[in-house]
C-alpha cells in the first residue's frame, strides 16, 4: 500500500514584486485508498500545493519534503512524476492546439506504462471510458480542451484519470464551474476510480457540494498556506459559516 507523504513543505514564487511566500509549513499523509478534501479560500495556496506536488518549475521549495513511499517527489522530474503514479487534474486544464485527444492519450498512457497500449483493446477502453463520462465520441478527434466548455474540460481531466491508473490523483477545483448534472458525472468518475484502483485522492475545493457526492475520510481547512484545522465535521460546518471563521478569527491559525 502506497503512501505520499507531506512535511512541513514551505514554497515560494518569484514575482516583480519580490519573493512571495505562499506554502508556510504544510503537513499531510495520503494512503493509498483514502480521500483527504483540502478545502480554503481564495488565494490560500492550494494550487500551489497542487502544482508543487506535480512538479510546476514556477514554485520554489524552501523547506520541507514530499515523499512517496519513502522515495523523495521533490528530486524527481515531473514525468519522472507521473510514472511513479502521481496525477494532477488542474484547475485551469490547458489547450494544446494541434494534438488530438486520442492521441494525447495514447502517448500519456505509453510514457507512463513504458509501452504501448495493445491497439485493439485500447480503443475499446478509450470508447468506454468517454461514454462513462457522456463525452461524445467526436471529442476523440478534437484538439486538446481547444474550444472545449468549462465541464468538457474537468470530464477531460478526469477521463485521464480514468484511463491513466495512478496511485494519487490531485484534483484541483474539479468541481469548480460545474453545473450539477457534469459534477455527478465527474463524481461517479472519480469514484469509479477510487473503487476500481484503490486511488487515492486529494480533493482540493473551495465549495462543499462536491462532497454531496465523493465522500472524504479526511477533511482539512487550508488557510493561509497552511492546514488551520482537520476533522470529519468541518465540511458541515463549513456549509453553514464559511470561511470567515478562519478568516477573522488569528487564534484559529496559530
Ligand atoms: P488557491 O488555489 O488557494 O486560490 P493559489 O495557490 O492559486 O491559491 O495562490 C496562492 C497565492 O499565491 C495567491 O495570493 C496568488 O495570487 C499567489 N500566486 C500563486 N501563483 C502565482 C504566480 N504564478 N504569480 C503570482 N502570484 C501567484
Ligand atoms: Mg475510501
Ligand atoms: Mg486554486
Amino acid at each position: 500500500m502506497s503512501t505520499l507523504e507531506i512535511k512541513d513543505l514551505k514554497v515560494s514564487i518569484e514575482t516583480d514584486q519580490g519573493t512571495k511566500h505562499i506554502l508556510k509549513g504544510v503537513d499531510l499523509t495520503i494512503r493509498q485508498g483514502e480521500i483527504h478534501a483540502v478545502m480554503g479560500p481564495n488565494g490560500s495556496g492550494k494550487s500551489t500545493l497542487a502544482y508543487t506536488i506535480a512538479g510546476h518549475p514556477r514554485y520554489k521549495v524552501e523547506g520541507g519534503s514530499i515523499t512517496l513511499d519513502g522515495q523523495d517527489v521533490l528530486a524527481m522530474t515531473v514525468d519522472a512524476r507521473a510514472r511513479a503514479g502521481l496525477f494532477l487534474a488542474m484547475q485551469y486544464p490547458v489547450e494544446i492546439p494541434g494534438v488530438a485527444v486520442s492521441n494525447f492519450l495514447r502517448t500519456a498512457k505509453t510514457a507512463i506504462d513504458g509501452e504501448a497500449p495493445a491497439i485493439r483493446g485500447w480503443a475499446g477502453t478509450v470508447t468506454q471510458a468517454m461514454k462513462n463520462l457522456r463525452m461524445d465520441s467526436s471529442f476523440a478527434s478534437r484538439n486538446v480542451n481547444e474550444g472545449f466548455s468549462g465541464g468538457e474540460k474537468k470530464r477531460h481531466e478526469i477521463l485521464q484519470l480514468e484511463l491513466l491508473k495512478p496511485s494519487f490523483a490531485v484534483l484541483d477545483e474539479t468541481d469548480s464551474g460545474l453545473d450539477v448534472d457534469a459534477l455527478k458525472i465527474v463524481s461517479e468518475g472519480v469514484n469509479r476510480a477510487h473503487e476500481t484502483t484503490n486511488l487515492g485522492i486529494l480533493l482540493i475545493t473551495h465549495y462543499t457540494r462536491i462532497l454531496r457526492y465523493i465522500h472524504p475520510d479526511f477533511v482539512h481547512v487550508f488557510v493561509d498556506g497552511r492546514v488551520a484545522e482537520e476533522g470529519p465535521e468541518l465540511a458541515e460546518r463549513l456549509e453553514d459559516e464559511g470561511y470567515d471563521r478562519y478568516l477573522n478569527d488569528g487564534a484559529a491559525l496559530a
